[in-house]
């Protein structure tokens, strides 16, 4: 019997809003422990929430780029349950009036689009952090009431790495979105993964099984890889399989039993009655509307036909934006946005890393990038040259085609000129002129590369070649 995987994730991310979802504490990674609270989000009795209009923007938006329709009216509730990281011993969250819901992300999957549907993204709050020492624990609430958006997918998914792609593309749309910075290092996305194996041809899905807060998609690549085999195993030799969470532990590579069904909490959800339901006015959701902005892949897809570039071009672009913005600046005034593309990401980006310095550091003009393409395309300059002056266009700022005069870099076109190193290069090397002769084509290229030394590489080469050629093939003593 062949079984296939069933897999729906629930991906937490918290939302880059300069404060926290119910007061007015800093929302900020890195602070000392308990620098970033206050009574309310302490969990103090007597205080009320006051619901953070940025984050409700930002969970909107998120609906709009993820297909989903943004609900007239949403509604919070309190999720009940004790933790020591939780004060308030209960989460405000989203229960059956989600901020929005009904959407679908499509994505480049194994050389074809895939679409994962989402059934929901709603918002709630974080908890704070426990730390447990050599004899004590303490609890970090900086982190309690910072706004967390969870986005629930429909169980689309079909394997690990298909569950990996998800997560990438749903992480790009939120950066540029500027949803989240989805920081993975400072934990700003999590996820529960849900699988369950079923069949082949079966309809009905297996039983669900849930692994717990992941913190990076590697992880829950690995925790699926290791899953999905031992669901299937147990099915092979006969067993069952009921509902239960389980943890993942990425040392052992193992999956084990956190709590099942039985043990299953009840939350006792119930509407928050310190918070009135959310109603957008109009106008509330035409200001949503237009922070909307392309996404990553509708841009790889422009920069493709736009700009003529390969696929490998477009996603450089896509991943870093202020480099795919810095292109489109200069290709945009260019006939020639495929060269614009060499230039940026060969050369430019190179020297970057290589000075440690940033495109707004720049000490040159984006068009001085435009006078250097001119000057290789119109023959003044070779590509060699091009290089040298690139250099240092980056480092002084001084305009290509100042540098080629000052120089005297530009290359030697005129006849008579090249004659000359030509006929210096053959007199000095008479073999090379006999091997030619005699219908060693390698020779010319030898005979090529002095002539290029005798100018210090500003002989018009393609000059070079057909004066050499010419002088050969007549007789050696005219
Ligand atoms: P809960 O409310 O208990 O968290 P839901 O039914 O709302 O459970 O589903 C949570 C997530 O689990 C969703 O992403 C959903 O797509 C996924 N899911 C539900 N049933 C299954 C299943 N049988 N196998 C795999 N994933 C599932
Ligand atoms: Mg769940
Ligand atoms: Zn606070």
């Amino acid at each position: 019997m062949e079984y296939e995987a069933v897999i729906g994730l629930e991906t937490h991310v918290q939302l880059k809003t300069k404060s926290k979802m119910w007061c007015g504490c800093a929302n900020a990674f890195g602070a000392p422990p308990n620098t970033n609270v206050c009574p309310v989000c302490l969990g103090l009795p007597g205080v009320l929430p006051v619901a953070n209009d940025e984050a409700l923007r930002l969970t909107a938006l998120t609906g709009l780029l993820l297909n989903c329709t943004v609900a007239h009216s949403a509604k919070f509730d309190r999720k009940n349950y004790f933790y020591p990281d939780m004060p308030k011993n209960y989460q405000i969250t989203q229960y059956d009036r989600p901020s929005t819901m009904n959407g679908s992300v499509g994505f480049e999957f194994a050389g074809r689009m895939a679409h994962v549907r989402i059934t929901r993204a709603h918002l709630e709050e974080d908890v704070g952090k426990n730390f447990h020492f050599e004899r004590n624990s303490g609890v970090d609430f900086n982190r309690a009431g910072v706004p967390l958006m969870e986005i629930v997918s429909e169980p689309d998914i079909t394997d690990a790495d298909m569950a990996y792609d998800y997560l990438n593309a749903l992480k790009s749309i939120l950066i540029y979105g500027g949803v989240s910075d989805c920081d993975m290092e400072k934990g700003m996305v999590r996820c529960d993964v849900n699988v369950s194996v079923r069949p082949k041809g079966q309809k009905e899905l297996g039983a669900k099984i849930e692994i717990k807060n992941m913190n990076s998609f590697s992880g829950v690549r690995r925790a699926l890889e290791y899953e999905i085999p031992r669901q299937i195993e147990v099915l092979t030799k006969g067993g069952r399989l009921s509902q239960e969470t389980r943890r993942w532990d990425d040392v052992g590579c193992i999956t084990e039993t956190m709590r099942t069904k039985e043990q299953a909490h009840d939350y006792r959800y119930f509407p928050e009655p310190d918070l009135m339901p959310f109603v957008p006015s109009a106008q509330w959701l035409e200001e949503v509307r237009g922070r909307v902005v392309e996404l990553p892949l509708a841009k790889k897809q422009r920069f493709m036909t736009a700009y003529q570039l390969p696929a490998s071009d477009a996603e450089t672009f896509v991943n870093d934006a202020t480099l795919g913005q810095y292109f489109e600046k200069i290709a945009a005034q260019s006939k020639n946005p495929k060269s614009v593309a060499n230039w940026v990401i060969n050369n430019l980006r190179a020297k970057l890393t290589e000075a440690q310095t940033t495109l707004s550091d720049l000490k040159f003009k984006p068009a001085d990038i435009l006078e250097l393409i001119d000057l290789v395309e119109s023959g003044r300059i070779s590509t060699r040259i091009a290089q040298e002056v690139f250099s240092e266009t980056f480092a002084t700022g001084e305009p290509p085609g100042q540098i080629v005069q000052k120089k005297g870099l530009a290359q030697v076109s005129d006849s008579a000129v090249v004659e000359k190193f030509c006929d210096d290069a053959i007199a000095a090397n008479p073999r090379s002129a006999e091997d030619f002769r005699a219908g060693k084509a390698a020779a010319l290229n030898f005979l090529k590369g002095q002539v290029m030394k005798l100018s210090k590489g500003k002989a018009n080469p393609n000059l070079v070649g057909e004066i050499l050629e010419r002088k050969l093939k007549q007789s050696p003593n005219t």
